[in-house]
């Protein structure tokens, strides 16, 4: 059997007939950016996270630079200032906020659950942070209240890295909807994926959305006047079409993705191989906190490891290889040490998990697992 890590294909065959009928709708109306469609997907986007607005623009790494340029453009923060960021995160996270001349301020992650801890936070406020940027990392809320707390006491936006965690709860809210404002990404292969690049902004708030839409439009609200110093980024019609399709059987996928999470967690039973565990275990609500963007374990012996599961047919990744702070790119972080980071990102392996996967394919991943040996 092959088992590959994730087939985009299948993940999309199930909407196929819908997504040619909403692609060929847009064909025929001749208007392809800034129409219907996109503003069908943002009034129903908003509604699914719970938000007010929804601004759609190209990706979800412009959702996260637009939202801190706009915060430059109320002055609510100023060039130099800084966000504190989880260390262990993908790039762009931390990309949205060097772009901006902002200083990215990281903080280690819990190991186990891989999100930032918030017990290491307090100590890296200072005179000039303005933000905390929350990453909700494989697909699990990031969000406590002890963060919530550190915003109120110094004054800080709290922003959403949501780029992986498309429909996960925190007890009854959506992510997404739990700070002043939230990227979200629509890649391929995310939770809520399109055929192309795409992304979105999420806020209550009516002037950062009047703001970010300007400035995903060259800065313009009204044409050829331009309010401020924008650039291209928008959703195009397209993309909001296969998303409207998509995003209705988004919690039904999510679900799968929990199903087969959960037997992971259940049947994994090799000591060699920690599993991922999650946060708020005490909640109720708890295993809705989770979407299972990714299903992340450790192991010490991982190229071994990953070896031995392609002998088995089995198709596995590593998100992350190489942490933020050891980029060639970031040569600036190069003398920071980030412990608990370095080893995340030295023992991660991703088993394959989607809405795609049949019993079979699942079981056989269990049993290669828990036959492995280093
Ligand atoms: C995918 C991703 C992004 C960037 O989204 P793009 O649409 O690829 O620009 C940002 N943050 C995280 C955590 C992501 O996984």
């Amino acid at each position: 059997m092959k088992i590959p890590f994730l087939d985009l294909k299948a993940v999309n065959a199930p909407y196929e007939k819908e997504i040619n009928q909403a692609m060929k709708r847009v064909v025929d109306s001749g208007w392809y950016l800034k129409g219907q469609e996109t503003e069908a997907f943002e009034t129903e986007f908003s509604d699914y996270i719970g938000v007010k607005h929804t601004v759609g623009v190209a990706s979800g790494l412009d959702a996260l630079r637009i939202i801190l340029k706009a915060h430059l453009e109320m002055g609510e923060m100023e060039e130099g200032d800084e966000v504190i960021v989880p260390a262990h995160t993908y790039i762009a996270s931390i990309l949205a906020i060097t772009d901006n001349r902002l200083k990215p301020v990281l903080v280690e992650p819990d190991l186990n659950t891989y999100n930032i801890e918030p017990d290491l936070i307090e100590e890296k406020i200072t005179d000039k942070t303005k933000a905390i940027m929350i990453v909700h990392l494989y697909g699990q809320n990031a969000y406590t209240e002890k963060i919530g707390e550190l915003c109120r006491k110094y004054d800080l936006k709290l922003l959403e890295d949501a780029a992986q965690a498309h429909g996960a709860y925190y007890k009854n809210k959506r992510v997404g909807s739990l700070g002043d404002a939230a990227g979200f990404s629509f890649y391929p292969g995310k939770n809520l994926g399109a055929m192309g690049d795409a992304g979105a902004i999420c806020t209550d708030s009516d002037e950062l959305a009047q703001i970010c839409r300007a400035l995903g439009n060259y800065g313009s609200e009204k044409k050829y006047v331009n309010s401020y110093k924008g650039f291209n980024s928008r959703l195009d019609e397209i993309q909001a079409a296969i998303l409207r399709v998509k995003l209705k059987g988004l919690d039904e996928d999510n679900q799968k993705r929990r199903v087969i999470a959960d037997y992971y967690l259940k049947n994994i039973t090799n000591t060699v191989i920690t599993l991922p565990t999650l946060r708020n275990a005490d909640s109720a609500l708890n295993s809705m906190s989770h979407v299972w963007h990714l299903f992340v374990v450790r192991t010490e012996n991982r190229a071994d490891f990953m070896d031995y599961l392609e002998k088995e047919g089995i198709q596995s990744l590593i998100h992350y290889p190489i942490p933020p702070h050891h980029q060639k790119g970031y040569f600036e972080f190069h003398g920071l040490n980030f412990r608990v980071t370095e080893k995340i990102h030295a023992e991660v392996v991703s088993l394959p998990v989607s809405p795609v996967m049949i019993e079979n394919e699942v079981d056989a991943v269990i049993d290669a697992v828990n036959s492995y040996r280093f």
